[in-house]
């Protein structure tokens, strides 16, 4: 009997490979960089199954050119590189992989906050660059956490996931989005609409996931209602931020600091103006980078396509409704 082709876009940790490799006929695209799109378009062509990242773009004239396909399955939990419309009219399910990474995540997002209240990169390089003389009363003065407004953009998975760390800082936490009433009552979270939020809260941290009502939802007039010491992270998606307001209100002094994971677009391009900017610290998207949670990833991402082969339904599923009324 014939395996079943599937196209892994990228080399990912062996539990989620090895398992596919048991009962699929597995291509890895081995580059360090995503597939081109005319390679991506290729090996999709005789794929019955997709699993993808978060760098590749899966649209409706992919799914046309892969007339096989059983399956798409996102190494991520957002899903924003997929048409999910198109999927959807096609009767072909797409996996993502929600709640393992939530925990590494808010880990993340947290890290970012403290270094930028603390200005911690900006005084690692103070210190590489031989300028530390002496003691000083007014060097890299910083802000505190503890006892600061934490703004949650989103009380989802993650969001909540950086709540309860905030409320472990002894911060007071307020949010807005996020339908979990009870969660949001068991962290001590209270709910605000979003312009409120905004002109309260120390420390803005995004969760919500990028679609066209997110899209820019930090943009120059969001800018113009925070504090002068605001700081904002994001370690959800870049296009939720307008970075052309972050970089002004960065740079004109209309918030303190930013802090993201998440840039638009990605990667940064090396001559961006928020990479001249003290107080703006850019890591290169690795909220969920770590060996324990990228392995879990692998795991569910290659088990939502096992269960798309076999037409079973996927564990995590973004667009059921390509269930019908069956399920
Ligand atoms: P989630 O559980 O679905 O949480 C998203 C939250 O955003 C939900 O509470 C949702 O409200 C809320 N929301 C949706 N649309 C909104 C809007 N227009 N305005 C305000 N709130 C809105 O997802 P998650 O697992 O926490 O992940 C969140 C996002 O983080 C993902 O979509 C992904 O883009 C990003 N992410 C990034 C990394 C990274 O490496 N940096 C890693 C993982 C995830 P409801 O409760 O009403 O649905």
């Amino acid at each position: 009997m014939t395996k079943p082709r599937v196209f892994v876009t990228r080399r990912i940790p062996e539990a989620g490979l090895n398992l596919l490799q048991e009962s699929c006929d597995v291509r890895v695209w081995e580059d360090e960089l995503p597939p081109p799109r005319e390679a991506l378009l290729r090996e999709a062509a005789d794929a019955e199954g997709l699993l993808c990242l978060l760098s590749d773009r899966v649209d409706a004239a992919l799914m046309d050119a892969a007339p096989q396909l059983k399956v798409i399955s996102n190494f991520a939990v957002g899903f924003d590189n997929i048409d999910i419309t198109a999927a959807t009219q096609r009767g072909l399910p797409v996996g993502h992989t929600p709640g393992v990474l939530t925990e590494t995540t808010a880990d993340l997002a947290f890290a970012l906050l403290m270094a930028a209240a603390r200005r911690i990169v900006e005084a690692v390089h103070y210190v590489q660059e031989g300028r530390w003389k002496t003691w000083g009363p007014m060097l890299m003065l910083g802000q505190d956490v503890h006892g600061a407004t934490l703004g949650i953009i989103g009380l989802g998975r993650i969001g909540q996931a950086v709540a309860r760390r905030g409320r472990g800082f002894d911060m007071r936490v307020i949010y807005h989005g996020g339908s979990n009433e009870e969660a949001a009552r068991a962290i001590g979270a209270e709910r605000r609409p979003l312009d409120d939020l905004l002109a309260e809260a120390d420390f803005i941290s995004l969760h919500v996931p990028l679609t066209p009502e997110t899209h820019h939802l930090i943009d120059a007039r969001a800018f113009e209602r925070m504090k002068p010491t605001a700081v904002l992270v994001n370690t959800a998606r870049g296009g939720v931020v307008d970075s052309k307001a972050l970089y002004h209100a960065l740079k004109s002094g209309q918030i303190a600091y930013a802090a993201l994971d998440v840039t638009d677009p990605e990667p940064i391009p090396p001559d961006d103006p928020l990479l001249t900017l003290e107080n703006c610290l850019i890591v290169p998207h690795i909220g969920s980078a770590t060996h324990a949670t990228r392995s879990r990833i692998a795991l569910i991402a290659a088990q939502n396509v096992l269960a798309g082969l076999h037409g079973e339904r996927l564990p995590h599923c973004v667009n059921p409704e390509v269930y019908g009324a069956q399920r």
